[in-house]
């Protein structure tokens, strides 16, 4: 049985409905696995909501594969090994996979409880925020990580007037250098959107309307960013409460070893719930590596244990060429090679360690995949400069000891 539909539930069910296994799956979604990514461009009004299910209903009846929409797990029972639905109902299981995934972060500002303050994370939230969208409500958002950029690129497409507020002194503050990020701040301001740095906001401002809805965000420098909607994008916290009321050993998510087993042999957890060796990734490629790996240990088949996931990042805004690969921060700290060029809005960078590529930063030009492909492998210095496009040697050396650089998503 696998709780949950998103990218891990789908990707899990897929393969052991593959292998012959009996699969049940409970989602309190009431669609059939969507690509998440895409919501932005459904918002926008690029794709409508059969572009982003990725199957009909009858491609689960062919696969055998059971599933129950719109139906919650209230309970998981590990000594009676069944779960408890919101129905009442108990569905027995021989093996379970928690792929609960997690719930946007509200970070303690006062006001966020108020209506017209939403974030973003599923189909039906993304169905409120287009009809706001089409009726051009002046929007803030809070955070300016990958999702909150491409959250207001939608909007604008919409028309309505946006504004970007992050706290921190610059954008994607975990994928980016300071470098990167003064130039996709440039970028992002010449496309059109509305996006200040450096900002705190102290509270969500209430009383328009005869709801009593939002009016703007507050800064702690005392001026009022005006908006009737107020989305935040400030990270997502892993969905833990089934598993800790079960009794399951939890940290900051639900804890897995390498087979994605929890400290109940017959459940397992994968993709933004659990957490292994102390680490939650929040993104698509490690949910989808941790899926398979608990599917094959699920049916005893497994052979390689996770080892972890090197993160990959792309920001998807139309004609906004951005990657970003690699844990360029752990150390021992990388040698950097940079080519940058403000005007033209292009920043390439790589970073060695050992003598392999540890990661990548790619803005203003597409990444090539010989860079992706050689992710963790060995490369020559020259063969760098030759990637990001150095003319002549010896231009640079390399540094001793890299600085701050890309990190990941899940605290945004
Ligand atoms: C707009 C958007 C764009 C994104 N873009 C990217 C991207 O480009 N690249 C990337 O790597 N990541 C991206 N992400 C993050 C990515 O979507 C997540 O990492 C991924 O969805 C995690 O998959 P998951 O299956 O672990 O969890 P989820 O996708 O969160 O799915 C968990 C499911 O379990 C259900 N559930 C939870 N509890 C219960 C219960 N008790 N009973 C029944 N069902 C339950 C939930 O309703 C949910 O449907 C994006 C996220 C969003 C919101």
């Amino acid at each position: 049985m696998v709780v949950g539909h998103g990218i891990a539930g789908f990707t899990a069910a897929r393969i052991l409905a593959d292998s012959g296994a009996a699969v049940t799956v409970v989602t309190e979604e009431t669609r059939t696995y969507y690509y998440r990514p895409r919501l932005p461009d459904f918002i926008a009004g690029r794709a409508d909501e059969a572009e982003l299910v990725a199957f009909p209903d009858q491609w689960y009846a062919e696969k055998g594969i059971h599933i129950l929409l719109g139906h919650r797990v209230d309970r998981v029972e590990p000594r009676a090994t069944r779960v408890v639905l919101d129905s009442g109902e108990t569905l027995p299981y021989d093996r379970l996979l928690l792929a609960t995934g997690g719930t946007p972060f509200l970070p303690p500002i006062e006001g966020l409880k108020a209506p017209g303050v939403m974030t973003v994370r599923t189909l039906e939230d993304a169905r409120r925020i287009k009809e706001m969208a089409k009726a051009k409500t002046p929007t803030v958002v809070l955070g300016g990580g990958l999702l909150g950029l491409e959250i207001a690129a939608a909007l604008a497409a919409r028309g309505a007037s946006t504004t970007v507020l992050e706290s921190s002194d610059r954008l994607l503050g975990r994928q980016l250098d300071k470098g990167a990020a003064d130039i996709l701040l440039a970028r992002v301001r010449q496309m059109g959107l509305e996006v200040w740095t450096g900002v705190d906001v102290e509270r969500v401002v209430t009383g328009g309307g005869t709801e009593g809805g939002v009016t703007g965000a507050h800064l702690a420098e005392g001026r009022t960013v005006k908006g009737n909607l107020i989305l935040v994008t400030a990270g997502v916290r892993p969905n833990l409460d089934l598993a800790r009321a079960a009794g399951l050993s939890v940290n900051r998510g639900v804890v897995v070893d390498g087979f994605l087993r929890t400290s109940d042999e017959r459940i397992f957890a994968a993709g933004d719930c659990a957490e292994w060796e102390g680490q939650t990734w929040g993104t698509i490629p490690a949910a989808v590596e941790q899926a398979r790996v608990a599917a094959a240990a699920m049916m005893g088949k497994v052979r390689v244990p996770y080892t972890g996931t090197i993160p990959s990042n792309s920001l998807k805004i139309a004609g906004m060429d951005l990657t970003s690969l690699g844990d360029p921060e752990a150390e021992p700290g990388p040698e950097e090679l940079i080519e940058s060029d403000a005007d033209r809005g292009v920043y390439k960078k790589l970073m060695l360690r050992d003598g392999r590529l540890a990661g990548a930063i790619w803005l203003g030009d597409k990444m090539p995949a010989a860079v992706s492909k050689a992710l963790g492998k060995e490369m020559a210095w020259d063969e760098a400069e030759k990637l990001v496009g150095r003319k002549k040697r010896g231009l640079a050396e390399p540094s001793s000891g890299g600085h701050a650089t890309p990190r990941f998503l899940s605290d945004q």
